[in-house]
């Protein structure tokens, strides 16, 4: 079932987005040689308790889990794609990892979700072309994203774009719809054909979240139950926002 949120839920969640994007953005300051994945962590559950908010994703048993997600954040290194755990058996970052950052801010009930990559130190041209194409495709998937359209649009989108730059998304993760829960209807897929799916209907909230890669779109989930990673070890990037639908442009939430 998709709910469609209030504008007075959509205020909500974009305060709880600016709030969200101010925390990635602290956290994302701190990546350095040295830093370890713990201090992330920390980091973020230290300012998501001083604005008086909550994390979405600890404690959190997505479907299929066997176990609650033990952290706030999500901290994925190098060939590792999504769902990383920065708490347990913490890694300390080295100069030319590539880090993705995912983070799920409850603020006032309302739940926004977001990630970035980003560099440690001097890193390979490859990865930073890799991450810049992630975040453009990130925006054509927000731009295809309108009301009366359909998700199958957002999919074609970021599908479109990855095959024309030679990128891979990496199989079976898609984004989704958020706000009272971390996980909502519909499945926003980042492959996809133009016209098909659900309806896009203003008041709909959803996280688009292509994660790629220049490998095989192949991944394995490690014994963790929690941490993908790409089947060739090639690196992984990922890039997400939450967005609300309109009639015209969506609004981007989580910025
Ligand atoms: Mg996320
Ligand atoms: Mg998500």
């Amino acid at each position: 079932m998709i709910y469609i949120k209030k504008p007075e839920e959509i205020e909500t969640l974009q305060e709880g987005g600016r709030r969200h994007a101010y925390i990635l953005s602290e956290v994302a300051k701190i990546v350095k040689p040295g830093v370890s994945t713990q201090d992330l962590e920390d980091l973020a559950r230290t300012l998501i308790a001083e604005g008086g908010d909550t994390a979405s994703f600890l404690n959190y048993t997505p479907q299929g889990a066997d176990r609650p997600y033990p952290a706030a954040l999500c901290v994925s290194i190098n060939d590792e794609i999504v769902h990383g755990i920065p708490n347990e058996d913490p890694r300390v970052l080295d100069e030319g990892d590539i880090v993705s950052l995912d983070l799920g801010l409850t603020h006032e009930g309302l739940i926004t979700d977001s990630a970035i990559t980003v560099g440690v130190g001097k890193i390979d041209p490859e990865d930073k072309k890799l991450m810049e194409y992630c975040k453009e495709a990130l925006h054509l998937g927000i731009k295809a994203a309108r009301g009366g359209g359909h998700v199958g649009d957002i999919g074609y989108a970021i599908e479109t774009f990855a095959r024309a730059h030679k990128i891979n998304l990496c199989e079976g993760l898609s984004g989704h719809g958020v706000g009272y829960k971390v996980h909502e209807d519909p499945f926003v897929e980042n492959v996809g054909d133009k016209g098909k799916g659900d309806l896009l209907k203003p008041g709909m909230v959803i996280a688009i979240e292509p994660m790629m890669t220049f490998g095989t779109t192949k991944t394995i989930l490690l014994d963790d139950g929690y941490t993908y990673i790409t089947k060739d070890g090639s690196t992984a990037v990922h890039f997400e926002h939450t967005i609300a639908i309109t009639d015209g442009e969506a609004i981007i939430l989580t910025k």
